[in-house]
């Protein structure tokens, strides 16, 4: 009959991976701040809805939330009518909210002192990983709960690693938002020159995807980003969420991150052109801004 499981916030991502550990034979009992989202949920999946974190946590093995920044995980997590109020001895709570490092380590300690396990597992591969079921999850954690929690894990996910302790798959995460950065405004440039230059998009991106220069965005994006279409998922609200822990952690551990402060400020004139909710290949508007319909 699968694990007893609890799935806390239905949004972009945690709506299709809650449905994939239903699918997977789980038993799934689910919350949402928004409740209506909860109840369609359940019209869809079948398993449990529940009015709190707390009550959604009572009976499960495995606990896991995704919701958006530090706070809402505080909340969820360790607030009135959060998970830590009921959960049980030895479950195992994994978030895959993207978040600091440091509420990773300070929750993974709370729920040590509780008998609990916390493994920070951020997540890449965007909406249309969680849906089809192909997340990559980078986790940081105890050793023995990862090794119980990953084949769970692993019915919304193609790719599962533990990187280290606590807060590990959070600074993954960082290195992962940091890798892209640099290389969407890149693109953007690539293209933005491209069309200035004349040249036919389609057929420079054709041979150069398949030398030096490709990358998966190169590959997914640049005939969208060409044609000013930005609904693809990761919104540039989130992007600068993750921007702003990353340069944070880099001030903490001295590293020098130039390109990504720089691009983060791209996003800022982004968000100001509208595009907070813009899929975060938008970086292409400030260059080519979008006509007026
Ligand atoms: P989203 O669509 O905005 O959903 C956020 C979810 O969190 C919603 O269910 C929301 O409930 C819930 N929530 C937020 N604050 C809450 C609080 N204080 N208490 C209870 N519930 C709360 O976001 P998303 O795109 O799924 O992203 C979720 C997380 O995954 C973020 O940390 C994001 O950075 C990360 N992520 C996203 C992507 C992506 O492509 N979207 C990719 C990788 C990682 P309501 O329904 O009531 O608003």
């Amino acid at each position: 009959m699968g694990f007893r499981t609890a799935f806390i916030g239905l949004g972009t991502m945690g709506y299709p991976m809650a449905g994939h550990l239903a699918k997977a034979g789980h038993q799934v009992t689910v919350y949402n701040r928004t409740a209506e989202k909860a109840a369609h949920w359940q019209q869809t999946h079948g398993g449990h809805t529940a009015a709190t974190p707390a009550q959604a946590a009572q009976d499960a093995e495995f606990i896991f939330t995704c919701v958006g920044n530090d706070d809402d995980l505080r909340q969820v997590i360790a607030g009135t009518g959060g998970v830590f109020e009921t959960a049980q001895t030895g479950s195992v709570i994994i978030d895959h909210t993207t978040t600091s490092a440091i509420v990773a380590r300070e929750l993974a300690e709370a729920a040590q002192q509780r008998g609990l396990f916390f493994i920070d597992a951020p997540v890449s591969g965007g909406q249309a990983g969680a849906q089809n079921g192909t997340l990559t999850v980078m986790a940081g954690g105890d050793p023995a709960a990862f090794a119980r929690a990953e084949p769970v894990i692993r019915s919304f996910a193609a790719s599962v690693k533990l990187i280290g302790p606590a807060g590990y798959g959070q600074l993954t995460k960082m290195v992962n938002q940091i890798c892209i950065t640099g290389l969407v405004q890149a693109l953007s440039e690539g293209i933005h020159f491209a069309k200035h230059a004349g040249l036919d998009i389609a057929l420079v991106m054709d041979v150069i995807s398949k030398g030096a220069a490709s990358s998966w965005q190169m590959q997914n994006r640049w005939q969208t980003m060409e044609k000013n279409e930005f609904n693809f998922g990761f919104a540039v609200d989130w992007m600068r969420k993750d921007l702003g822990i990353a340069m944070q952690e880099a001030q903490r551990n001295g590293s020098s991150l130039p390109v990504t402060k720089l691009v983060d400020g791209y996003y800022a004139e982004v968000q100001q052109m509208g595009g907070r909710r813009w899929d975060t290949s938008s970086l292409i508007a400030r260059l080519e801004p979008p006509k007026k319909q």
